[in-house]
């Protein structure tokens, strides 16, 4: 196996990916007393998108990490509700909301989750390029992009979207893209926003986008504008000058307050997603999410469309439920490969009862809003998500506390 010019290192659990699900469940695992070392290929680790909106269960999920309350303090504005606004007629529809809803800033949950790691937790700037079993032993080997195999007990996967752990060791690789584009950002304003404590979405049926912009201080708003791809996109979302050009070419219909919103966005916070890509509900339901003692989670796992803003929330489910179950069998015994495997599947049989139903709601809800569905398919999803989906409510109410 060994080759004169390669490195071989051992660590008991190797988790790829350093942005909330890793570094979430790292955070879950030392709460619990074990020890694990988190590969980010980024030299430093960071989150673009601007902000992100975290419901009820993400916040269960942040106070059983112990993190719930430095994220308040750092986003004082707790969401009580909100309206949708139709930019053709200015028609205002009120939406309530339930439990706790904040937006915070990704690079806070991402500084909060790692200050409270000890620092050799991570190998920054260390790219893995693929995870293989070895050839006897089974045991997980990672092949880093420097030529470096690291050996591991159990490698989770928090490799988000494009997952080089579900692709070279689960075999996980396909996943499905509406041509959705969606564009990220903070907006400030030293006189301060008049949001109060509400969310407001404004939808513009013409040109089938919408502006959603939610406060996170009094003078501090996180936006997103989704609308249909253009061939541009590929271009812009390499260039802050070019995203905020194309978002108020979008709005350039909206209400004055929304356009000013993104006209006075911070460019450095921009981000531009080119389409938007996902797990399809069906493989998340069917596929093996566990092979040998590697698996995945977050993105890896089961991306999906933003229209419930619920991904980096399952993202943290995730990490508490993964913990626990790999605590249960650790803390008896020394990593062992069958008990390991035998939490390994707990973990994933509870995972995809919990994020099938979330895949399937923005599955069809992303059906509903894309440009490509036809009218026969749009009817059928607006059909299915009233009967599967009557209450907007009820994915909020879990709670990924073992009992
Ligand atoms: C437009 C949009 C809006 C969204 N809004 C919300 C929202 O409001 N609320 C919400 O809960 N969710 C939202 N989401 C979803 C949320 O952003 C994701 O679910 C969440 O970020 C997933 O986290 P993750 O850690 O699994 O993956 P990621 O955040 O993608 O992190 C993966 C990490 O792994 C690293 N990595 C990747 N490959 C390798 C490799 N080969 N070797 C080493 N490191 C690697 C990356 O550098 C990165 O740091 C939104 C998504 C989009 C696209």
């Amino acid at each position: 196996m060994k080759t004169h010019h390669q490195h071989h290192h051992h660590h008991d659990i190797v988790i790829v990916g350093g942005g909330i699900c890793g570094l979430a469940t790292a955070l879950a695992l030392h709460r619990k007393g074990i020890r694990s070392t988190v590969i980010e290929r980024s030299e430093t680790l960071r989150a673009a998108g601007a902000g992100i909106i975290v419901h009820e269960n993400g916040w269960k999920a942040l106070e059983l990490l112990g993190v719930a309350s430095t994220l308040r303090l750092q986003t004082p504005i707790s969401i009580t509700s909100g309206e949708v606004v139709s930019v053709k007629d200015g028609k205002r529809e009120s939406v309530p909301s339930w439990g706790e809803v904040r937006a915070i800033r990704r690079s806070d949950l991402i500084g909060t989750l790692a200050s409270e790691l000890p620092a050799d937790s991570f190998l920054l700037g260390c790219k893995v390029v693929g995870v293989h079993f070895h050839p006897t032993t089974s045991e997980p080997l990672l092949y880093l992009h420097d030529g470096t195999v690291i050996h591991a007990k159990v490698v989770v996967g928090c490799d988000g979207l494009k997952s080089v752990v579900a692709k070279t060791s689960l075999r996980l690789d396909s996943e499905g893209a509406m041509p959705i584009s969606a564009t990220r950002g903070f907006s400030y304003s030293p006189e301060g926003h008049n949001l109060g404590d509400k969310f407001v979405v404004h939808k513009d049926v013409a040109s089938g986008s919408l502006l959603g912009e939610f406060p996170l201080t009094p003078n501090l708003l996180y936006w997103f504008l989704l609308r249909p791809s253009t061939p541009q996109d590929s271009v812009a979302c390499k260039d802050k000058k070019l995203i905020k050009e194309s978002s108020l070419e979008t709005v350039k219909d909206y209400p004055p307050e929304a356009q000013a919103t993104v006209r006075n966005s911070d460019e450095e916070s921009l981000h531009l997603s080119e389409s938007i890509t996902y797990r399809r509900p069906w493989d998340v339901l069917t596929k093996k999410f566990r092979r040998g003692t590697v698996t995945v989670a977050g993105d890896a796992m089961h991306a999906m469309g933003p229209f419930l803003a619920q991904g980096g929330s399952t993202s943290l489910e995730d990490a508490v439920v993964l913990a626990d179950c790999m605590a249960a069998e650790l803390l008896v015994r020394p990593p062992r490969v069958v008990p390991m495997v035998l939490a390994l599947d707990e973990y994933v049989d509870l995972r995809r009862k919990r994020v099938f139903w979330l895949s399937l709601n923005t599955y069809l809800l992303g059906a509903i809003a894309s440009p490509s569905s036809s009218r026969v398919t749009r009817s059928c999803c607006i059909l299915l998500k009233k009967v599967l989906f009557s209450d907007p409510f009820e994915h909020l109410l879990y709670d990924c506390r073992r009992s």
